[in-house]
């Protein structure tokens, strides 16, 4: 059997927190076959007790009815480890038509069901959930699906997410740049270092000078050009001993300290004790 017993495990690994339900484990109609992706779900709900109905059903449709609740503060409820009925009649790219329930983990996310009341915890919590899962089962974020886009059955959910929008977030914490994912427009902190680093210095004129990062690194050049040519030879520079003290043709080739203590030396004036 294939069923996912790790699924808390995956999840918890993830940074996401998790609530496992009693038995969960032994919960489902049967085993998988295969693990092929995960089909993304919302309760057309909202509210704190929707999880029930995932877990024991409904009228006309015995529970369990998802693995996998997540709520609106991006928390996962662990439901089932095994089949669950979520997806009904449909097909997909590598998944069996019409049977993808003992192929795919459902996730059912807490939501009214108009795509008007998702939070961003809720949202990140999704992709890093799907990522998770499909990295543990070995899948790309191509496997990861909308049950509108998936359902011969004329389904609508998730209402209010662009699933390709979705899939790209995914990928991107599949290739392990969460920076960069998470569904908001905040860059990352390597894209704001990189912009400041890239940004022109502006002239007393005003025309574009140098950038940041030039005259970042020309600053540590000749700070620690000036450390070399004041501490002479064999002195310890900020960054360990220098390799290449400046010497000077004007002063035999000497470095400034070192053509100071000729001068001692000349002079016999003996060099006082370092202090
Ligand atoms: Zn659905």
């Amino acid at each position: 059997m294939a069923d996912p017993l790790w699924l808390a495990d995956v999840l918890r690994a993830d940074g996401l927190t998790v609530i496992e339900h009693e038995g969960w484990k032994d919960r489902g109609h049967g085993d998988f076959r295969d693990l092929r992706g995960v089909l993304c779900h919302h309760t057309a709900g909202g509210g704190k007790n929707d999880w029930r109905i995932v877990q024991d059903g409904r009228a006309d449709l015995a529970g369990p009815l998802a693995q996998l609740v997540l709520e609106r503060d991006g928390t996962f409820r662990v439901i089932a480890a095994g089949v669950c009925w979520h997806a009904g009649r449909g097909s997909w790219p590598g998944w069996p038509t019409d049977n993808a329930n003992y192929h795919v983990i459902g996730i059912e996310a807490v939501s009214r069901g108009d795509g008007s009341d998702w939070t961003p915890a809720q949202l990140e919590a999704y992709k890093r959930g799907c990522a998770a899962i499909l990295r543990k089962i070995g899948r790309d974020a191509d496997d990861c699906v909308g049950h509108k886009e998936y359902s011969a059955e004329g389904k609508i959910d998730p209402a209010g997410i662009d699933m390709d929008d979705f899939r790209e977030d995914v990928q991107k914490f599949l290739d392990g740049n969460p920076n960069t994912a998470g569904g908001t427009d905040m860059p990352s902190a390597n894209e704001v270092v990189k912009a400041l680093l890239e940004t022109r210095i502006p002239r007393p004129d005003g025309t574009p000078g140098e950038t940041v990062g030039n005259v970042l690194a020309w600053t540590d050049q000749h700070a620690a050009q000036l450390v070399v040519e004041q501490l002479g030879p064999g002195s310890d520079g900020i960054r360990g001993p220098v390799a290449n003290p400046k010497r000077w043709p004007e002063l035999g080739n000497r470095t400034q300290v070192e053509a100071l203590m000729a001068i001692l030396d000349a002079l016999k004036i003996a060099p006082r004790a370092a202090k």
